[in-house]
């Protein structure tokens, strides 16, 4: 027996369920289809915190921040939930483009100032300030397991049809649509969609691997070259809050080239998760995974050079007193995501470790893909 869809999204993390929601508003007849459960953590869109830190300079991301500051309050406005903790983000270092950031976003109309390190330590004292401070009130704490199921359910509740524990395990593209294979507990099931958009994550290598034999390029050729996509598994921590009454916005520290830096592997994010701690973590360079066989577990060196980095700049927390996070980044080799169509598939992937701020625009743009009003910016195109 084989089923007749619209819309197919593959994968329910934060993209795809953004596009169900962008889509149906559109009137988009939208199967969702995701392997694991609501909440599940095996992806890259779970737990309570994601800093939306405005720190851009480059125009496309500049644009697409202030459209996404406005979704946000729409989205907030449409589920009646609170989606953004708006405590601000400050970011700090010797980074030289912090002066292109701070002219960017002044011009886009997004609130950025320099303090120096004494005024942040004021204000912010669980954080030893570093040379150069930006901050930008307008940023702060997004909330992915609130955020995903008011997608969903909003979706839902415009005709999406969303299905957990429902796996894609065929996936071939043809000039007149899609053809899928989906697992579920009710056994296998045959679909044919007219479109699909692709949101796996770390898997969509894995999803994409041989699926466009079977279609052919006008003018020749077969498929879509997307950039190389590299998974990680990304493992920052929660440290115990030492000072109850340090108040705490997003963060982002930029090493500089002295020995203080010496055992950085990279710059260092974090923020506040009401309940948990101080999150704090490397920026993708966990160890090379693969989504299905992942083990969970945190690379012992590069932990203990995060507690180094939180005895040394984070006096507000216990450096000996914290839980890891397991987490998987998708990153492309320019970390510019990848938005683009081809024939009936949109893919939205490579989201490189900061897609989650941009989530109702990039539904937005999947949406544009899908429904052929616009194409994405050069600088997101697969063959770019
Ligand atoms: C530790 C960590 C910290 C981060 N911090 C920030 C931050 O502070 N700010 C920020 O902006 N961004 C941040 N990000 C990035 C952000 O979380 C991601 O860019 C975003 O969540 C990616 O969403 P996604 O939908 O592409 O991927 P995912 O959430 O992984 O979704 C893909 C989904 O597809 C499903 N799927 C895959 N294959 C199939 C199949 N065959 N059949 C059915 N379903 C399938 C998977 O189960 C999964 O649920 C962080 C990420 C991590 C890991």
């Amino acid at each position: 027996m084989n089923t007749v869809l619209d819309t197919v999204v593959i994968g329910g993390g934060a993209m795809g369920s953004a596009a169900a929601w962008a889509l149906s508003r559109r009137g988009r007849h939208v199967t969702l289809v995701e392997q694991f459960g609501p909440g599940h953590k095996i992806g890259a869109s779970h737990g309570t915190t994601r800093n939306l830190n405005p720190g851009y300079h480059r125009p496309e991301y500049v644009a697409i921040l202030a459209e996404g500051l406005a979704l946000w309050d729409e989205l907030e406005q449409e589920s009646g939930e609170q989606l953004l903790a708006r405590t601000g983000v400050v970011n700090h270092g010797p980074e030289p483009r912090f002066t292109d950031v701070a002219a960017a976003l002044n011009e886009a109309g997004i609130r950025a100032e320099f303090l120096s390190p004494a005024e942040a330590g004021e204000r912010w004292r669980g954080i030893r300030f570093d040379q150069q401070v930006l901050h930008m009130p307008d940023g702060g704490q997004l909330n992915p397991d609130a955020a995903l199921p008011a997608f969903q359910r909003l979706a839902a509740a415009r005709g999406a049809d969303i299905r957990h524990h429902t796996k894609v395990v065929d996936f071939q593209v043809m000039n007149d649509g899609v053809r899928l294979v989906l697992e579920s507990a009710a056994g296998t099931e045959a679909v044919t969609a007219a479109q699909a958009v692709v949101t796996a994550g770390g898997w969509t290598e894995k999803l994409l691997g041989g699926a466009f034999a079977g279609y052919a390029l006008a003018g020749g050729g077969a498929g879509l070259r997307i950039p190389q996509l590299r998974v990680t598994q990304e493992q920052p921590a929660h440290f115990r809050i030492a000072d109850e009454g340090a108040v705490w916005p997003g963060f982002n520290h930029y090493p500089g080239a002295g020995a203080e830096y010496r055992n950085w592997y990279s710059p260092v994010y974090g923020m506040h998760t009401p309940g948990e701690g101080i999150k704090a973590g490397w920026h993708g360079v966990g160890p090379v995974t693969d989504p299905d066989r992942r083990s969970f577990l945190p690379e012992p060196v590069q932990l203990a050079a995060l507690q180094d980095y939180a005895r040394t700049w984070l006096p507000g927390v216990d450096p000996d007193a914290f839980e890891t996070i397991s987490c998987t980044y998708t990153t492309t080799p320019d970390e510019d995501f990848v938005l683009d169509r081809i024939g009936p598939v949109v893919i939205g992937a490579g989201f490189s470790g900061h897609g989650f701020k941009f989530t109702p625009v990039i539904g937005r743009m999947l949406a544009d893909l899908a429904t052929g009003t616009r194409p994405a910016p050069q600088i997101f195109r697969a063959g770019r």
